[in-house]
């Protein structure tokens, strides 16, 4: 064989095998083992934490089809802590994360996808609502009626102070579009813009850190596209190419500043980027 053309090989394989501005990326899917998340109460069967980790190994298959490695936080019916998930995120030194649910409610009514970064104050109360739901399924699982306690939100207070100087966080909002924008020409249902909460498993995660909500499980119509394959699979590229539109956007801005070790992505949008109007959410 000749030398010269194996190094070219070589060359092209590095120029063309990793995804711009990504080398390693978590994807959590949300809930599992005993935390069942909400049920699928429109396709009649199944659970959130059944549909999230389908949809979580899909974005895989996709950033890894683009040279990106990817850890998935479970790849089984496990059960893992909210914190334990941001630490893998954190030790495998992760350049994004990204947390996967599907949104319910008690009535059926609203529906489309939304995308969350960490935040003290959450955009309304329905987000609100939602990061307490999420947050303290992990301890109680099934329970909706749960609420945070003020503990929990000095917690938040404290962490979000020591968050708000980093770029990362600030990242999130970019990621957080970057994902809708992605999302919407996939998904039938409305885009209901990037919001903010409190989500505690973003909390202590050193990398822009997200938390997608695809879709309302218990909507009559948006239920059985979140669980059905097509809609995984939709879901799933639209997260993956988000992830890929972010990490375009972090290698342009290190161009454009070559000294800085962890350049910053352009300026974050809007926290609501929303193009369609919100229906209000059942409390
Ligand atoms: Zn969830």
């Amino acid at each position: 064989m000749h030398p010269h053309l194996l190094l070219g090989a070589a060359a092209l394989t590095l120029l063309t095998g990793a995804a711009p501005g990504l080398d390693v990326v978590v994807i959590d899917p949300g809930h599992g083992g005993t935390n069942m998340g909400a049920p699928a109460r429109a396709a009649g069967t199944g659970w959130e934490k059944e549909h999230t980790l389908r949809i979580a190994r899909r974005v895989a298959e996709h950033l890894r089809a683009e040279g990106v490695t990817v850890y998935l936080t479970r790849w089984a019916d496990v059960d893992m802590t909210l914190a334990n998930r941001v630490r893998y995120a954190n030790a495998h030194k992760a350049d994004v994360f990204v947390s996967v649910h599907l949104n319910s409610t008690e009535k059926p009514g609203p529906v489309g996808h939304e995308t969350f970064f960490l935040a003290l104050e959450s955009s309304d109360e329905a987000a609100r609502r939602l990061a307490a739901y999420e947050n303290e399924a992990v301890e109680a699982p099934g329970d909706l009626a749960s609420a945070p306690s003020g503990a929990a939100e000095t917690d938040v207070a404290d962490i979000l102070r020591d968050l708000g100087q980093t770029q990362a966080h600030e990242d999130a909002q970019a990621l957080a579009a970057a994902i809708q924008r992605r999302m919407t020409p996939q998904s039938p249902f409305p885009n209901r813009g990037v919001l903010q909460a409190p989500f505690n498993v973003l909390m202590g995660a050193s990398m822009p850190a997200v938390v997608v909500e695809a879709g309302f499980l218990n909507h009559p119509k948006e239920g059985l596209f979140v669980t059905s394959e097509d809609g995984h699979a939709r879901i799933a590229r639209g997260i993956a190419d988000g992830i890929l539109d972010f990490g375009r956007l972090v290698a342009e801005a290190r161009k454009a500043r070559p000294t800085s070790a962890r350049a910053p992505a352009p300026p974050a949008p809007p926290t609501t980027t929303a193009t369609e109007p919100v229906a209000p959410r059942t409390p």
